[in-house]
């Protein structure tokens, strides 16, 4: 969650020794202003009929477990109208260090209102902005609507403005990856770091779909994605990623004394997405989906990752999550220890790598 220098070996270290929650994934609406063509989430986006209520996001805030902070998820996160409010009340009774708040960024007024407003409320947890911005703007306009790019962009260039009075704001530009964006890959990133964002991420687009129905696994990434229209990168496309999760660390991380465990952490999640996604292999370690973090759907499910069925409701079971889960995630839990639905998602990969990092290393090292 932090950009700063010598967050990665804090996290690593304290990941390795804790296995407390981290943080959870709140999907606040199901609103969105676009409809992104490889939105993982395409088939739920709505009218916010059914969207927890800010009182029944307080009934869940007093059942959270000590945890960092919050990612929250959509829709557009920013489009919510008490968002401002539901930060308030994670910083006022769970004592959030930190907000991860993506956004599509076309709407360049509501995206710098609703950031400062939160930036405004507490200068000690992290704001970080993670802007959308895909590889250039044909492939971003194609897949996002015509004339996001250049509404972004400008987002952007204004977020950094006001960054210079609010330092507790972040500034995250995160691409997502196709097969389209792999010839210009270099070119952008050296392009983005122009647009002086605290970091760039780099995102292999989403299309997997995984289920588990009553306690059985129905399928794995493969089985029931038919439709794998974006994720048709090879091989060879992995390493111009990979090299370009590289450039992005030469580009950022330079100067950092951890500049090698940056290095070495783009190495092994590129090469883990790349055989997870073409080749079907299995993790080196047990996803902590369950274990360090757990998903909160707009309408109130709850389930371990955004992959898995949710185990429950915290309209209809309470709004107890992590008993939701420990009552009835067992099957799910077992399926994960067998690594039955192993996929490719950045957050959980990262997680898995840095909980289990000496293990996964030595794996990864005599795997090669
Ligand atoms: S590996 Fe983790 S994130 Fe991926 S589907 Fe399994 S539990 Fe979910």
């Amino acid at each position: 969650m932090n950009l700063s220098n010598l967050a990665v070996l804090k996290s690593v270290l304290g990941n390795m020794i804790k296995r407390d929650y981290l943080g959870f994934t709140l999907f606040v609406t199901t609103i969105c202003n676009l409809r992104c063509q490889y939105c993982f989430n395409l088939e739920n986006l709505g009218k916010g009929t059914d969207d927890l209520t800010f009182e029944e996001i307080e009934k869940l805030s007093n059942y959270l477990p000590p945890m960092n902070g919050v990612l929250y998820s959509g829709g557009e996160p920013l489009i919510r109208q008490d968002i401002v409010e539901i930060s308030n009340l994670f910083i006022q009774k769970n004592h959030f260090k930190g907000f991860i708040i993506p956004t599509n960024a076309v709407d360049m007024e509501n995206t710098l209102l609703k950031i400062e407003a939160i930036s405004n409320l507490n200068p000690t947890p992290e704001i970080v902005a993670c802007c959308g911005l895909d590889v250039f703007e044909d492939t971003h306009d194609r897949l996002r609507g015509k004339g996001t790019y250049k509404k972004v962009t400008e987002t952007i260039q204004e977020l950094v403005k006001l960054k210079q009075s609010k330092k507790n704001i972040s500034i995250l530009i995160n691409s997502v990856l196709g097969k389209s964006s792999i010839p210009q890959l270099n070119d952008f990133i050296r392009f983005a770091r122009t647009l002086n964002p605290d970091l760039h991420s780099l995102e292999v687009v989403r299309d997997e779909k995984i289920q588990i129905y009553d306690g059985i696994f129905h399928g794995n990434n493969k089985a029931l994605n038919t439709e794998t229209i974006f994720q048709t990168m090879n091989s060879d496309d992995f390493d111009i990623v990979k090299q370009a999760r590289l450039l992005i660390d030469e580009l950022y991380r330079k100067e950092d004394i951890l500049y090698g465990l940056y290095k070495l952490r783009s190495n092994m999640m590129t090469d883990l997405q790349r055989d997870t996604l073409l080749y079907n292999k299995k993790w080196p370690a047990a996803c902590m989906a369950g274990r360090t973090g757990f998903v909160v759907q707009s309408n109130g499910d709850i389930s371990v990752c955004e992959n898995l069925s949710p185990l429950g409701n915290l309209r209809k079971d309470g709004f107890d999550p992590i008993k939701i889960i420990k009552d009835r995630g067992g099957a799910q839990f077992q399926g994960i220890q067998n690594h039955a639905c192993d996929c490719a998602h950045y957050v959980y990969v990262k997680d898995m790598l840095e909980h289990n990092f000496p293990g996964a290393l030595a794996k990864y090292l005599t795997q090669k």
